[in-house]
């Protein structure tokens, strides 16, 4: 068989990996990347955003072969550490005790993947953006530092993020649905340094997070001992980013909202005037392809962060086009037209999670009864795996469709609401009538 070809854009996580698995299945690849080489650029360790990978993205990495490359960037966060406004900790262990979704650094993952693409085989070109798509002929045309060049493909992958060109040429040439919805929330990212020869200045394997309601801290570790925050909160109204500009209205909200994050922080307004405020939003799109050409990952399903799902999500895509490839050979245009069917409802269900767990987590995990709802449902789950397993585990420790996790989670809460209302719950949530009644309920 002659070897095909394909073009992938992006080469971001979802783009290099798909790029991976593709050649691992026999295709020629030739990835393109807007930017220039990651590899060429001074990376300072910690100073990049990290991501939870969780089982989703796992089984993607193990699929292609590259787990124990990626392993070795990875660190377990076991649970949720939460700080309250007075310093004071309280902990929520994610599943089972062995059970952890991992911190990575976003560059340092990006790194290790372009160089196992390359590596396996991968024709990578940086400083080219696409700026135009011929569906009819699967061909893409990119700007090359100063000229356009035009290159064919048996068929070709868009993975080039939440603004897309290969989607706005969908929209633009073939009238695709498509909107972005921003949400009205913003983020900056903020660095705890490491301690004394890189140590850990806080607990270095859980994800923690400064819960206050509308809004929220979270802190991953990196690998040389620092922690990679993330200041969630509203864009405008009390408590927002409009608020705090000067150095004492930032301060004097870090020190009354989160003490002890403060005291960790050395240069905290420093960091606030260098780094940006950035915004978030959701892709919303159908079809993800034409003839054959597919969109993946962020410029098919871009989400709010809120759940740690975009890359897993993205890497599942990789996983799905893999095994759907097998199943129609070279009737591409049949193939993707049905990943597209049968992914999209995945995308929203994915999205509907994200918002969701920004309640949770900026919210309800402040929430005592919460905790106890959590505590009750892992009792429950352990008693009968086979009928309950908690919307987190569905979601972060098991590869259940997140349209099936976002239903089947809806109906738990209904459940649970109504064993949180029983009298005295918090002192007889451990009473055997406790797993009778959800036994009915269910
Ligand atoms: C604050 C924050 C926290 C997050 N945390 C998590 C988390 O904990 N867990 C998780 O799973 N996900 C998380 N995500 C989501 C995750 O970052 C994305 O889902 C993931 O990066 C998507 O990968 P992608 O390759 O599809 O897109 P991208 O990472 O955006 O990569 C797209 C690539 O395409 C290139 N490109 C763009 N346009 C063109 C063009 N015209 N031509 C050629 N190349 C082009 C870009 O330069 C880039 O390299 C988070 C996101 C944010 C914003």
């Amino acid at each position: 068989m002659k070897e095909k070809k394909v073009i992938v854009i992006g080469a971001g996580l979802v783009g290099s990996l798909c790029a991976i698995h593709l050649i691992k299945k026999g295709y020629s690849v030739q990835l393109f990347e807007r930017r220039k080489d990651l590899r060429t650029q001074k990376i300072t360790a910690g100073k990049s955003i990290n991501l939870a990978l969780s089982k989703r993205g796992w089984t993607s990495l193990e699929q292609a072969n590259i787990h124990e490359y990626v392993k070795k960037i990875a660190i377990p966060m076991y649970r949720r550490v939460m700080h309250d406004s007075k310093g004071n900790l309280t902990f929520q262990q994610y599943g089972e005790s062995d059970q952890a979704i991992f911190s990575v650094s976003r560059v340092e993952l990006n790194l290790l993947m372009l160089n196992l693409a390359e590596k396996y085989g991968a024709e990578i070109h940086f400083n080219s953006k696409c700026v135009d798509v011929d569906f009819n002929n699967t061909k893409a045309t990119f700007l090359q530092i100063d000229q356009e060049k035009t290159y064919g493909a048996d068929f070709i992958v868009g993975a080039d993020g939440t603004f897309s060109n290969v989607r706005a040429k969908m929209v633009e040439k073939l009238g695709h649905m498509y909107n972005y919805n921003k949400i009205e929330y913003d983020y900056k990212e903020l660095l705890i340094p490491s301690g004394p020869n890189n140590s850990y200045l806080i607990e270095k394997e859980a994800l923690h997070i400064w819960p206050r309601g509308n809004f929220m801290v979270i802190a991953l570790a990196n690998l040389d001992g620092s922690f990679t925050c993330t200041l969630f909160a509203a864009k405008h109204g009390k408590d927002s980013f409009e608020n705090l500009n000067t150095e004492k209205e930032t301060i004097h909200y870090f020190k009354k909202h989160f003490p002890d994050f403060t005291g960790l922080v050395p240069n905290l307004y420093e960091q606030w005037q260098a780094n940006p405020t950035s915004e978030l939003g959701i892709v919303k799109t159908f079809p993800w392809n034409k003839k054959n050409v597919l969109l993946i990952g962020d410029s098919a399903h871009a989400t709010v962060p809120f759940y740690g799902q975009g890359m897993n999500a993205g890497f599942e895509d990789c996983r799905i086009l893999s095994d759907v490839l097998d199943i129609y050979k070279e009737n591409y245009e049949k193939c993707f037209n049905q990943f597209s069917i049968d992914r999209k409802p995945e995308g929203d269900g994915l999205q509907d999670l994200s918002l969701h767990n920004f309640i949770v987590m900026r919210d309800k995990t402040a929430d005592p009864s919460f905790l106890l709802q959590k505590k009750i449902e892992q009792k429950f789950s352990k008693l009968h795996p086979e009928k309950w397993l908690p919307l987190y585990s569905m979601v972060s420790f098991s590869n259940v469709k997140y349209s099936t996790a976002w239903e089947v989670g809806k109906k738990q809460d209904q459940i649970m609401e109504k064993i949180m209302k029983l009298p005295q719950i918090e002192k007889k949530w451990d009473d055997d009538f406790v797993i009778d009644m959800i036994l009915k309920e269910i």
